[in-house]
């Protein structure tokens, strides 16, 4: 009788459900095979109770999440809560590379104006051009002359500092003031990453582009 071939590294005594859930955390970022087998034996052993919120979010998360039609951040409801906040600073958008900044820009307390997401950075090397970014959606947002300043939030790498300067020239004719946040976030690192005095200083001393 021919016996199948195992699949390379995987032990055949493992119960399927235990390999799937092992496999599925190893698939996310960040997540080596170690830290995705304690991950499943910590939840082989939690209560059905805790495991099953943990499903339930992540069903919440794909089913009633969805971008806001204004900045294209992650929000329950649309536009988000930044956006409908009447008590913002209206004439400010802070321009970032993925939701997870506004987190942490937010937590900086520093700033009290919008934001937009443009879901990515320009970055020839992953094939990612201006037009993969939501930019559209940006300069749509200028068109009514209320927003007086455009500060660019992106990491500071190659990637993000392009971006950076790619928004600096097309927002130039519109005659709006264009900021970059300053040096001393570390270099190569990202904004989520970035501790809270930190970022409140690199945008205190922001400038121009
Ligand atoms: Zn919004």
């Amino acid at each position: 009788m021919n016996q199948a071939p195992r699949p390379a590294g995987r032990a055949t005594s493992t119960a399927a459900p235990v390999s799937r859930l092992i496999e599925a955390f190893h698939r996310l970022p960040g997540i080596g095979p170690k830290s995705a087998q304690r991950l499943t034996y910590y939840l082989l052993r939690a209560s059905m109770d805790e495991a099953g919120s943990l499903a339930q979010s992540i069903v919440d998360l794909k089913e009633k999440i969805v971008f806001c039609s204004i900045c294209q951040n992650v929000t329950e409801v649309d536009p988000c809560g930044i956006c409908s906040d009447s008590q913002r600073e209206q004439s400010t958008i802070c321009v970032v590379e993925e939701p997870l900044d506004i987190l942490a820009l937010e937590r900086s307390r520093q700033y009290g104006g919008l934001y937009h997401v443009l879901h990515g950075v320009v970055s020839p090397m992953d094939g990612v051009g201006p037009d993969d970014l939501k930019l559209d959606e940006l300069l749509a947002r200028l068109k009514n002359g209320n927003v007086k300043e455009v500060i660019m939030a992106t990491n500071p790498n190659l990637e993000g500092e392009a971006t950076a300067m790619y928004v600096g020239r097309l927002l130039e004719p519109m005659g709006i003031r264009v900021t970059r946040l300053a040096r001393g976030l570390p270099t190569g690192a990202d904004l989520e990453y970035a501790d809270d005095t930190t970022l409140a200083r690199a945008l205190e001393y922001r400038q121009d582009v």
